[in-house]
């Protein structure tokens, strides 16, 4: 049985105060209940603080990003190592808006994925289909071309420190959300994926989140679904009161 993964994308929200107001309130919340593994993702400006805040209690911190470089003339760029230095376990590579606003490509983010496992940190790695893509039908070649390149050079060992967002890109942030059923159609087709292309036992093991306008009202019909193990939310973050009620939904 897979224990289910619920991350906060703070994306680009929260100052440092708005930011220790908002962690106090999940801890507090939360207290010792650990059914489900709990990530906070803020902005890197909070993350030290943040991390002060949740130690000794059950809730992990992750980034939004990093490069793939140790150190240098990188204007603007965060490391593995400066992200490990501030207490992140977690970093967040793929996400749409990386791709989208920021033009990241599959071979960047391949890097960056390896890169993080090297030096030992989680990865959300977020994948995901456009709407258009969706409607043309390709949503499953658009998935697997995803894992094909962003997992290339990974080993089945490394995939342990992997969990797979599927975030249809239509669906982020835009209040429009994928049913169970569409989400479950996918996230079975990239555990089959995992299995053929890694091993059964890493296609049984890996977790599979799902991420898109997840709310705490649709949240339990989602996550009840066999292949979905979790979710990365956004929007439902920003608030300790319905990130808490996503949580007590699984
Ligand atoms: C996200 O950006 O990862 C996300 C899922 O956002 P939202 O929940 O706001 O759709």
């Amino acid at each position: 049985m897979r224990k289910k993964v619920i991350a906060g994308n703070w994306k680009m929200n929260k100052d440092l105060n708005e930011s220790q107001n908002l962690v106090s309130g999940i801890i507090d919340g939360l207290g010792n209940d650990n059914k489900c593994d709990v990530i906070v993702c803020p902005p890197f400006t909070s993350l030290s603080e943040v991390h002060s805040l949740i130690k000794n209690t059950p809730v992990k911190l992750g980034a939004q990003n990093v490069y793939h470089e140790n150190d240098g003339a990188f204007t603007g760029e965060v490391s593995t190592g400066m992200l490990k230095s501030v207490g992140c376990d977690y970093v967040i590579i793929g996400h749409s808006e990386r791709r989208t606003i920021f033009g990241e490509k599959d071979d960047l983010i391949n890097k960056k994925n390896k890169k993080a496992l090297a030096d030992d940190l989680k990865v959300i790695f977020c994948i995901g289909e456009s709407l258009a893509q969706r409607e043309e039908g390709i949503t499953n070649s658009v998935v697997e071309k995803q894992l094909h390149k962003g997992l290339d050079g990974i080993s089945s060992e490394e995939l342990n420190n992997i969990i797979i967002a599927y975030e249809p890109i239509w669906a982020i942030g835009t209040g429009k959300t994928a049913t169970p059923e569409q989400a479950q159609e996918v996230h079975s087709f990239i555990r089959n994926y995992i299995s053929q292309n890694f091993s059964k036992e890493s296609g049984g093991k890996i977790i599979i989140q799902y991420g898109g306008s997840v709310k705490p009202d649709n949240a339990a019909s989602l996550l009840s679904q066999p292949d979905i193990d979790g979710a990365l939310i956004g929007g439902a973050c920003l608030k300790a009161d319905s990130f808490l009620s996503i949580i007590a939904s699984t």
